[in-house]
């Protein structure tokens, strides 16, 4: 699937991101070894320092809304000390589309840049997990001045998902 964005695309923006996202891509492979995953999520200053990084820990820490993004929030917000972020510019990069949950808490928390790896369209198509409905987010994200990216290093992700599902691990979800 091609790039998509809601600001004109920005090569350098992109090769940065790509970068940086196959290697989440990878390091998310031991994080699904070691019980974890299957997302993984970082936040980077705008002098490219790594800031936050976490997975999700829905299963382990036995809490819904502990996904890769919320958690790396709370890691961002603490190194910071505030619950604002906005004045320190920051990129989230995320190994897969936030969910509707996710949307929320960037919103909420100030994050100015996203990068994501694997549409939900596809995450849903390849693992079950339920991603929410998000009517055009990316226009809506826009207006709050939030730019957005997605689509990068997607082949790599899906492959990683792949292989989460094959080897049986938890696609967690409330019971019907
Ligand atoms: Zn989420």
């Amino acid at each position: 699937m091609d790039i998509i964005s809601n600001e004109k695309i920005d090569k350098f923006k992109v090769e940065k991101a790509n970068k940086i996202l196959s290697n989440l891509q990878e390091e998310l492979k031991s994080v699904i070894d070691n019980g974890s995953g299957p997302f993984l999520a970082a936040i980077y200053d705008e002098n490219d320092n790594l800031i936050a990084k976490a997975s999700n820990s829905v299963v382990k820490d036995k809490c819904s809304n502990r996904h890769a993004e919320m958690n790396t929030i709370k890691e961002a917000e603490l190194y910071y000390d505030t619950y604002d972020l906005a004045p320190y510019n920051l990129s989230l990069y995320v190994t897969s589309e936030p969910c509707i949950m996710c949307l929320g808490g960037i919103m909420w928390s100030g994050i100015k840049n996203i990068y994501f790896g694997v549409p939900s369209k596809r995450v849903e198509e390849i693992t079950g997990f339920d991603e929410g409905f998000k009517p055009n987010w990316l226009e809506e994200f826009k207006k709050r001045g939030i730019t957005v990216y997605g689509n990068i290093a997607q082949e790599e992700g899906e492959k990683v998902l792949e292989q989460y599902v094959k080897s049986g691990k938890e696609v967690y979800k409330p019971s019907l």
